[in-house]
């Protein structure tokens, strides 16, 4: 596998044309009969939320909720979001809730935080910003979720990870997301990544989210509206379309549970 070999204290890959991208998002979703929702705008962007019912009712539907683009220097999360919208593999039985750019304006500065530099996943237990707050307000109006998905970059990672929320001990889909990941994408095999103990890119925290002031957007989700979660943790040191196939791999993996 190729390493870029670029990230010098920080992310200095390939960039993103945000405002490209989300065009393409809105009409891959509007051709497969998704309905989509703005909660917020600014600087000449609008947030939306993307939301596909079953196709068909049974009597075990789940909902299932995915995000990205929280991080402007994290390009593949938004182009993994297009990407799943237009394979349109979805399992018949759930209902999907796609947030494919928390934080476009990031994007177009090539930075992790908001236009006023400030990291938005950081901000979901007493929000400062704007956009912030309009997305809790939106999560507020939702129904729980059965599965959240947060996906991300590490410009550090020299392989997949991702971390592991479950504190009802439901069946784990951990291993599951990492055989799928393997077949795409180097997985880190530290024992220990971003100072927490590792096993086959699979990290467990133990945290306590009421004893945490910042929490990020996964803290509010397993507290608030989900009892099982992942945030997976694309490598930024391999090529951006393994990254991309990463993040899908995953995603469809976790998804077709
Ligand atoms: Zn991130």
């Amino acid at each position: 596998m190729k390493r870029l070999g670029k990230n010098h204290g920080g992310y200095h890959g390939e960039t993103l044309d945000i405002r490209a991208v989300l065009h393409q998002v809105e009409s891959a979703a509007q051709r497969h009969g998704w309905t989509a929702e703005n909660f917020y705008e600014h600087g000449g962007f609008k947030w939306f939320a993307l939301r596909r019912a079953p196709s068909r009712i049974t009597n075990h539907e789940s909902r299932i909720y995915i995000s990205t683009g929280i991080h402007g220097d994290e390009p593949a999360g938004p182009l993994a979001a297009l990407k799943l919208i237009e394979e349109n593999r979805w399992p018949e039985n759930a209902e999907i809730f796609l947030l494919p750019c928390l934080n476009p304006i990031g994007f177009t500065l090539n930075q992790r935080g908001n236009a006023g530099g400030i990291d938005l996943n950081r901000d979901y237990r007493s929000p400062k910003t704007a956009e912030t707050r309009a997305h809790l307000a939106w999560l507020e109006r939702q129904p729980p979720f059965d599965l959240y998905l947060c996906l991300h970059e590490d410009w550090e990672s020299h392989g997949f990870y991702l971390y592991e929320q479950n504190p009802d001990n439901k069946i784990s889909l951990a291993e599951k997301i990492i055989a799928a990941v393997r077949e795409v994408c180097p997985v880190d095999e530290s024992e220990n990544i971003e100072g927490r103990a590792a096993h086959n890119g699979i990290i467990r925290p133990n945290i306590s989210p009421p004893e945490r002031p910042d929490w990020p957007e996964a803290l509010y989700l397993i507290s608030h509206k989900s009892r099982q979660g992942y945030t997976l943790e694309a490598p930024s040191y391999f090529p951006l379309a393994t990254r991309v196939n990463a993040l899908v791999a995953s995603v469809n993996a976790a998804v077709n549970f």
